[in-house]
């Protein structure tokens, strides 16, 4: 079987497999901007990234994982205007905030996790190449992509230009900006405001747009093209719109990018949770009362593009699944303290060959963790019903194998959370 996953601009499903003559395939997803508290959805991205990048390794693959930060943007400025703080000190605040609820939830750290504003050399550079070929141009100290003059600027969304603008005036865009020839054309350089960081440039003292920063990080550590690109869905149109556009105008390389896969969105009381509505799950919160591996089972037990309505009835539920997965795990351990050599599948009883390649199909059906839990659920109750010590050990160190490797749950320790509520 092959991996088939979702890309956004070809649509639909598409068999997996690297862009020749590379030893590494790139994953590139887009970061946080940090100027305030992660939520949830936020968790649902990183988390389920971080089940392709397992699963990609699984499968033998060797991953190039990049994730950026945003550390200086319209968002971030604001809120240390707002605050007073100074606006790195800021981010480096809510990346320590970042990591460390990410790191209760299990996830495997990137290889590279570039910030913006190490990389302005890199961005004036892929700038100057799209004001040389006439894909953008300079007026009153900011510099412009030229939508008009790239007639393949829709590609991955797939919206008419009259749809764009106005999701593209609610995600940063500024229609009105001096300059500006067409209200869509999206910022590749901006002047700064007195108070704002600025770096030199051949257009003067400015900072960089988002879009920008993003085609230039991911360049630098995976090369003008690369296997995968993903994000949260909202950042489909204009973000990934105007990165491809940047990158394929500037280097003439196309693909920029092989899959563009997006997760889906959290919703929370009837709506998509934002800090404007005020209905924000916060990781740190919900770790209180529950043990990382209960939110990541929670997470991951959703398929990664479908739109998610949180209930924490439905956590509690996630809660006790993934005690049970433990409880698999450790009966398997007192079984057989010997991991019974998992890579000889040939020798593993019937019931258990059977879960794992259906686990392991629905996985290679663009991820499909919905259909795969169940199959990991019947191989723990297997491993704790059996009377045969033989298929109690294999079936639990299955759990295990599918379940700590691919779907990154640690199924390890007893969290108090768990320990009061659950029967041993
Ligand atoms: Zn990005």
């Amino acid at each position: 079987m092959t991996l088939r996953l979702h890309d956004a601009r070809r649509g639909g499903l598409h068999p997996f497999a690297p862009i020749p003559n590379r030893d590494s395939i790139g994953l590139y997803v887009c970061g946080v901007t940090p100027y305030d508290t992660g939520h949830l959805g936020h968790a649902f991205t990183y988390v389920s990234f971080d089940v392709l990048h397992r699963y990609l390794e699984y499968l033998g693959h060797d991953v190039i994982y990049v994730q950026n930060l945003t550390d200086v943007d319209d968002d971030m400025l604001r809120k240390a205007r707002e605050t007073g703080e100074d606006y790195l000190a800021l981010g480096n605040r809510w990346v320590t905030t970042f990591l460390t609820e990410m790191a209760a939830l299990n996830w495997l750290p990137p290889d590279h996790y570039p910030r913006a504003t190490q990389h302005i050399p890199q961005v004036l550079s892929l700038i100057e190449k799209l004001v040389s070929n006439d894909l953008a141009y300079a007026a009153e100290g900011n510099v412009f992509f030229d939508v008009s003059a790239d007639p393949s600027y829709g590609q991955l969304s797939k919206l008419s230009r009259t749809d764009m603008l106005p999701i593209a005036n609610e995600r940063g865009n500024v229609p009105d900006m001096a300059g500006k020839r067409d209200p869509l054309d999206f910022v590749l350089w901006q002047r700064s405001l007195p108070d704002e960081p600025a770096w030199a440039s051949a257009w003067g003292p400015g900072r960089p747009g988002w879009h920008i920063e993003c085609s230039a990080m991911s360049m630098t550590y995976l090369g003008t093209q690369f296997e995968i690109h993903g994000g949260g869905a909202d950042l489909l149109f204009p973000h990934h719109e105007s990165e491809l556009a940047q990158a394929e105008g500037a280097t003439g390389d196309r693909p920029f990018v092989a899959w563009w896969t997006h997760a889906g969105m959290l919703s929370y009381d009837g709506d998509k949770m934002s800090k404007s509505l005020g209905n924000l799950v916060l990781v740190r919160d919900l770790l209180r009362t529950y043990p990382g591996d209960a939110i990541r089972h929670y997470l991951v037990s959703r398929h990664y593009r479908s739109e998610v309505h949180f209930t924490e009835a439905e956590l509690a539920v996630s809660a006790e699944s993934a005690a049970l997965l433990r409880r698999a795990c450790v009966r398997a351990e007192q079984q057989s303290p010997a991991d019974p050599a998992l890579a000889d599948v040939v020798d593993l009883p019937p019931m258990v060959a059977e879960h794992r390649t259906r686990f392991l199909a629905a996985m290679d059906d663009d991820l499909n963790t919905p259909l795969a839990m169940p199959e990991l659920e019947a191989l723990a109750r297997l491993a704790l019903d059996a009377t045969d010590p033989h298929v109690t050990a294999q079936a639990g160190w299955m759990v295990r194998e599918l379940g700590a490797r691919i779907l990154g749950l640690r199924l390890t320790a007893v969290p108090a959370a768990v320990r009061s509520t659950t029967a041993a």
